[in-house]
């Protein structure tokens, strides 16, 4: 294990416990510097005991340098791989096992902090046959969202990497911004060309009740539309659910044959319990995806596990259950 192996190692599993305060944002500073500073100069540091006078390296990010320098697997790894484990319970267990892919997740091409390829490495590890890559839609600027131009060149980028990752694949996506009136940040030409998209609402969440339901029952009737992203837009503790009729919405999503999304982001968990059961009692589908933004997040998906084997969701109506060839093929149909 490398110094950089090791940090990005202690920075996946930060990330996989929702660690986001200072010590999180210290290592991931600090793994830039060991990036950009070469081994040789790390090892003439370490021999002198000098590895803290580079910037942003403290003690405890010098002892895992030191050990990964000397071949050993730093013994604070050990420590925080036990302790930032994802709970996952016995019931929720079935599900995960079930789980080929995950269905929603950024990559630096939007405001996601690792690259394509690394997304993919780990979603293989994690076990899975393919991922969907959501990059944000333009109209998300805080989110770097992708323009056509963008998007057309993360396929081509995706077509190359896929070449080196088989027989794991990346299916292309996007996670396209449902705007006010429910028509979507992209047009359908754009939209047609990939594999599959989840769209949600990022902007005026707090619209009244009867148009956010005309809102979002016309993007769920979309033909391109997939997947309704974490469909309440609540933070949890922090943003109140969204006001819409579910029935309308859930109705809307079993008909036009749109999966809804069990969020798993920990401060999301969308749809809350009751109106996942609502969304049962419809006969959705559903898929259980992280919206991942980092490669531990990725490891988010048994939230989502727990939660709809607690709910009874259909093991059978989970999307990311399928294989890729037949995902595809359920994609095709709506
Ligand atoms: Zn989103
Ligand atoms: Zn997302």
């Amino acid at each position: 294990m490398t110094p950089v192996e090791a940090l990005e190692r202690v920075v996946h599993c930060l990330d996989r416990a929702h660690e986001t305060g200072f010590k999180a944002k210290a290592f991931v500073r600090a793994l830039e510097v060991v990036r950009a500073t070469p081994i040789e100069e790390l090892q003439r540091l370490a021999r002198r005991d000098e590895l803290t006078t580079l910037d942003g390296i403290g003690d405890s990010t010098a002892a895992i340098i030191e050990g990964a320098l000397r071949g050993e697997r730093p013994a604070y790894l050990d420590g925080l791989e036990a302790a930032t484990q994802v709970p996952l319970t016995d019931d929720g267990a079935r599900y995960r096992q079930a789980l080929r892919g995950d269905l929603h997740l950024h990559s630096r091409w939007s405001d996601g902090s690792a690259t394509i390829e690394s997304m993919a490495r780990t979603a293989a590890d994690l076990g899975h046959e393919y991922m969907v890559l959501t990059d944000h839609s333009p109209r998300l600027t805080v989110a770097h969202g992708l323009s056509a131009e963008r998007l057309a060149r993360q396929v081509e980028d995706v077509a190359e990497l896929n070449v080196r990752l088989a027989p794991f694949r990346i299916l292309t996506g996007i996670e396209v911004d449902i705007l006010e009136d429910g028509t979507l940040d992209h047009g359908d030409a754009v939209l047609a060309e990939l594999d599959l998209v989840v769209a949600s609402v990022h902007s005026k969440l707090r619209m009244d009740r009867q148009p956010m339901t005309e809102r979002m029952v016309r993007a769920v009737a979309s033909p391109h539309v997939d997947v309704l992203g974490h469909c309440t837009g609540r933070m949890i503790g922090k943003r109140d659910p969204s006001a819409f009729d579910p029935d309308y919405v859930f109705a809307a999503c079993a008909t036009f044959h749109t999966a809804v999304e069990i969020n798993c982001r920990p401060e999301r968990l969308d749809p809350p319990r009751p109106l996942l059961q609502l969304a049962v009692d419809h006969g959705c589908w559903f898929s259980i995806d992280s919206d991942a933004h980092s490669t531990g997040q990725l490891e988010w998906q048994p939230h989502g596990c727990n939660r709809a084997a607690e709910v009874g969701v259909p093991l059978e109506r989970v999307l990311n259950t399928m294989p890729a060839a037949e995902l595809l093929r359920w994609v095709g149909r709506s």
